[in-house]
């Protein structure tokens, strides 16, 4: 009955103003999207803006992105800047595979997201999604660092939005990698 459903809660009258109740989801959820470590991945001119971007200028740290790691085992996010060529592709891919679940990509600058001005050549991918998942692109040839910064902080809210009950890595463990072409 309505009695039994809803249990009464009783919270001293001196602790009423110093509780707070949330959810798992949105605490794992605030903490994960505060400490999103980018993978340096830089691979033509678009990289210059990246790293202009975790110079204090543009303060990263802010919003918990300041620590730019080379491996893909300390990393949540892969910021691939810069051209994407065919020759490159596996190591990406390996790369990818690494890195723990959940992990996220960034496409900064036309290349990573299109191929670019390059796409029509015979060495260039026409996008690196075509061969692993992106979660954000970043328009712009090279995006400002200012841009790279709303990237980074649109993955941020999408990390925000997501539920341990819905999202893939969580009912799939990690482990399942890409096929590394060759
Ligand atoms: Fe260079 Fe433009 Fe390609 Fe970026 S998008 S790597 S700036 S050519």
């Amino acid at each position: 009955n309505e009695e039994l459903s809803k249990p009464e809660v009783h919270i001293p009258a001196e602790m009423q103003n110093q509780v707070a109740l949330t959810t798992l989801d949105r605490i794992y959820d605030w903490s994960r999207s505060n400490s999103v470590w980018p993978m340096m991945f830089g691979l033509a001119c678009c990289a210059i803006e990246m790293i202009a971007m975790a110079a204090s200028r543009y303060d990263s740290a802010r919003f918990g992105m300041e620590v730019m790691r080379p491996s893909p085992r300390q990393s949540d996010v892969l910021l691939v800047s810069g051209t994407v060529t065919k020759k490159m592709i596996p190591q990406i891919v390996r790369l990818y595979n690494q890195m723990a679940e959940p992990r996220y990509v960034i496409a900064m600058g036309a290349c990573a997201s299109s191929g670019g001005p390059f796409k029509e050549g015979y060495s260039v991918v026409a996008g690196v999604d075509k061969f692993i998942p992106v979660d954000v692109y970043i328009p712009g040839c090279p995006p400002t660092p200012n841009a790279l910064l709303n990237g980074l902080i649109t993955l941020k809210k999408k990390i925000e939005r997501e539920s341990m009950k819905e999202v893939s890595w969580y009912k799939k463990g990690s482990g399942d990698g890409i096929p590394v072409p060759v």
